[in-house]
């Protein structure tokens, strides 16, 4: 049995490198946290597997996300902030969709607004909220009429979400 620190690292001393994730894990500033004196991702161990860093940050502070992915809102793929890192389950969405052959009527496959939830609006929908939202109409009701929450019009509206449909 080896007296060493389970979350090891090459350069910052053990004890400073699990401060740090632990620090991160429960971050309130908004400013990046990297590992001092390193470069490219700082990989931890965690229940004696090698992981990302910020995976083991992400469970520290919520548990492990089983098969989705830790990402990073900053671009900074070191960064450890926990206010920064989100998970992704893109590839499984992908999955989701085509096993559920959910296609719009120009062939498409229908992609979600949002990452979860159970409504799903098809690109014509996304059109035609826009329109009648322009026209007045409020986003309470086109939540009602669409199924969707005011929020999620709102989004669409703003082209927070389906940015991508003129
Ligand atoms: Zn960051």
């Amino acid at each position: 049995m080896e007296t060493g620190d389970p979350l090891l690292t090459k350069k910052a001393p053990n004890g400073a490198f699990k401060a740090l994730l632990k620090s991160a894990a429960v971050a309130t500033g908004d400013a990046c946290i990297t590992v001092p004196d390193r470069t490219g991702r700082p990989v931890a161990q965690h229940n004696g597997r090698s992981m990302n860093a910020s995976r083991v940050v992400w469970i520290l502070a919520n548990g492990d996300p089983g098969s989705l992915h830790v990402l990073h809102r900053c671009h900074n793929g070191q960064c450890l902030n926990i206010k920064h890192l989100y998970l992704g389950d893109h590839d499984r969405n992908m999955q989701d969709m085509a096993q559920a052959g959910r296609w719009d009527r120009g062939g498409r496959p229908v992609v979600r607004g949002e990452g979860h939830g159970c409504a799903v609006l098809t690109e014509d929908d996304v059109r035609s909220i826009r329109e009648r939202a322009d026209g007045g109409a409020s986003m309470a009701s086109l939540g009602r009429e669409y199924g969707v929450h005011w929020r999620t019009v709102d989004k669409v509206v703003k082209r927070e979400t389906w940015a991508h449909v003129s």
